[in-house]
């Protein structure tokens, strides 16, 4: 028995690209919201269970999806009104209007804005006739038989647009057309029936004739299928109509000599192929060429689907472009601008005829162009593999920050782009981006989504991991007693934080001087550079205590080698008592002038000759180390006429 293929079967190209962008879309995650086709893609079981399967649900009408949901357009497109509903109700649309019906629907929606009737040759019960129907606000004449002609001829028109059905059988469509023309009703005629379908018609035609019987493979709802088998049935009377390998009739087919196979456009390779081993296995031969036959033919028809990474031969090297064999009907082509070239180099430099290669599909079918492949995007797949693993592994890597955008900035790494937020650009509050454009910075990779092709980093993360090390080391080299340099980065009431390489220690007000301040400015400015003396330690808190005034000798200590009795000093008041006032003559060492040597006549209030702030010369009259102790004099420096004055003044005041 011989098989042979019409040579033009299954899927077309509308079809498969319906197929392809459903396919694609079901790996998706769409985050708990529906993916659903709204009718059948296509009119094949075996397509829509897969679908289901995998997740892409089916619906009878827009009305049934949810805001958030995906809807996939069939390719068989629908009406205005339908495009218009989702968006307004938030519903995201997949559209796989074939690129033939949405021409029509163009054609359409033009003639009626323009004011013009619109008649439709074909099927007033299938779904692309209602869609384009829905494009001139359902007023198009629908003619789907010789009698839909003559009833329509029979008002007068105005030169109506035709247009039909992409599927509609094309003897039909004359047929009907001749009743207009007998009856001499001018119209524009746009011949909107597909190619594809024309091609698939006529091969289903020549086949026939050819063999010894036909077996057609379609849906029994599949209008493209019926009609194959009405002209496969034309030619050869011999011709079955089958869905799938379980309705042939194996003793039937088994007679013939040569059997043709056509498949309606909606019927996928695996079940054609499932036909034809069903048939091919009851040849009775010991090596069977019809299997060698089906690989190639397998091969051939499956063409590579978007997203798929692909092998194939150069067969042709020029300036644009490489053309790779895939060892399927269609060429793949491997742009310039899809491959990563050094500066300077050429595609040339780079492949040569016979080179085994491998990319990534872009789009799976340009019509009749061939298969576009991207090597980029291929290296892009292996970044965002290795994205994936420096997640897993909380490796760190480079990125270029390239632009800024909504809410943060685009970072470059390699091949891909990721994103990083705006709260992950620094450890920092950042008002703009700009700053950070186009430097070089280290991140982790906080999300990466290999589906939708998209990556979150952090810098953020980075500077914190790093502050945490240094804090670590800075703390194991910490000792309480150590003296350590430092900045003055803030003040509070109750002292200063000093940043000790990178981590702050706080330097009490009490801790500063020997003196007493009443604010910590009195003596430190933000940004001074400082010893300071690590006093105590609490790792667990993160505290640490400094002090200043301890990398300086405690004043009491050299006050025996600093000061001797009888020697003249100024000083400052620094506090009045009943008793007399305490004098400052250096931060932390202050000296009492009591009452009795304040002045050389009696003095009844110490505030009434002194005041707090007021400098003074005075002369040390008295040094106890141990105590602490210092007595001062300020009449001991007064003249001696002055004195002598004075104990006149006195003599005279106590005679009166
Ligand atoms: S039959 Fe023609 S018009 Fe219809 S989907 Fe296929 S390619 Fe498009």
């Amino acid at each position: 028995m011989e098989i042979k293929i019409a040579e033009h079967s299954g899927f077309c190209f509308g079809v498969q690209r319906a197929i392809d962008l459903a396919f694609t879309e079901a790996e998706k995650d769409n985050e708990g919201y529906g993916i659903y086709t709204c009718g059948p893609l296509v009119h094949n079981k075996s397509v829509t269970d897969y679908l289901e399967k995998h997740g892409v649900g089916m619906i009878e009408r827009l009305a049934e999806a949810k805001r958030g949901d995906t809807v996939i357009v069939r390719s068989h497109g629908e009406p205005k009104e339908f495009y218009i509903e989702a968006q307004e109700r938030g519903i995201t649309l997949v559209d796989t209007t074939c690129a033939f019906v949405a021409k029509i629907h163009k054609l359409v929606e033009e003639a009626y804005e323009d004011g013009r009737e619109v008649v439709i040759v074909g099927s007033r019960i299938h779904p692309e006739v209602t869609a384009t129907n829905g494009w001139c606000a359902y007023s198009a004449s629908i003619l789907e038989t010789e009698a839909d002609a003559a009833e329509y001829i029979k008002n007068p028109h105005n030169n109506p647009l035709v247009v039909a059905q992409t599927t509609f059988k094309a003897e039909l469509m004359m047929d009907i057309l001749k009743v207009l023309d007998e009856a001499n009703c001018s119209y524009e005629l746009r011949n909107t029936i597909c190619n594809a379908t024309r091609d698939r018609q006529q091969s289903c035609a020549d086949l026939a004739q050819k063999v010894d019987s036909m077996v057609v493979v379609g849906d029994v709802h599949s209008s493209n299928s019926k009609k194959l088998f009405e002209i496969a049935q034309k030619f050869n009377k011999n011709s079955i109509f089958v869905q799938d390998k379980s309705d042939l009739q194996l003793k039937e087919t088994a007679k013939y000599n040569t059997i043709g196979i056509i498949a309606g456009a909606s019927t996928p390779e695996w079940i054609i192929m499932e036909v034809i081993a069903s048939m091919s296995e009851k040849m009775n031969t010991e090596k069977n060429p019809m299997l060698d036959f089906m690989d190639d033919i397998e091969k051939s028809l499956r063409l590579p689907k978007p997203g798929d990474i692909i092998d194939g031969t150069v067969v042709e090297v020029n300036d644009d472009a490489v053309i790779v064999n895939m060892g399927c009907k269609k060429d793949g082509i491997l742009r310039k601008d899809e491959v990563v070239l050094e500066d300077g180099q050429t595609l040339k430099d780079v492949f040569k005829e016979g080179d085994e290669v491998q990319a990534k599909v872009v789009k799976s079918d340009e019509g009749e162009g061939g298969i576009l492949l991207s090597k980029k995007r291929l290296v892009a797949v292996e970044n965002y593999k290795e994205l994936e693993d420096a997640m897993e592994s909380k490796d760190i890597i480079t990125v270029k920050l390239t632009r800024a955008v909504n809410g943060g900035v685009i970072a470059a790494y390699k091949e891909i782009t990721g994103f990083i937020p705006m709260s992950q650009l620094s450890d920092r509050y950042v008002e703009s981006a700009d700053e950070f454009l186009g430097q070089t910075v280290d991140v982790r990779v906080i999300r990466v989504d290999t589906k939708r092709n998209r990556a979150v980093f952090s810098r953020k993360a980075v500077l914190v991991e790093e502050k945490r090390k240094q804090v670590a080391e800075v703390w194991t080299n910490l000792n309480v007693g150590d003296v350590v340099e430092g900045k003055v980065m803030r003040f509070t009431d109750y002292g200063a934080f000093v940043d000790i390489g990178g981590v702050d220690g706080l330097l009490h007000i009490s801790e500063i001087s020997w003196g007493k301040l009443k604010h910590p400015q009195e003596i430190l400015k933000i940004g001074d550079i400082i010893n300071v003396k690590i006093l105590s330690l609490n790792e667990e808190k993160g505290k640490i205590s400094l002090g200043l005034k301890q990398t300086q000798p405690e004043p009491w200590s050299l006050v025996g080698t600093k000061y001797q009795i009888g020697q003249t000093l100024e000083g400052k008041i620094v506090q009045i008592k009943e008793y007399g006032a305490f004098v400052e003559l250096e931060a932390g060492l202050d000296g009492l002038v009591h009452i009795s040597e304040i002045a050389n006549k009696r003095v009844e209030n110490v505030s009434e000759e002194l005041k707090v702030g007021q400098p003074v010369e005075v002369k040390i009259m008295e040094i106890d180390p141990e105590r602490k102790r210092i007595s001062l004099s300020i009449k001991a420096n007064l003249p001696e006429e002055e004195v002598a004055e004075e104990a006149a003044e006195a003599e005279t005041e106590e005679e009166a």
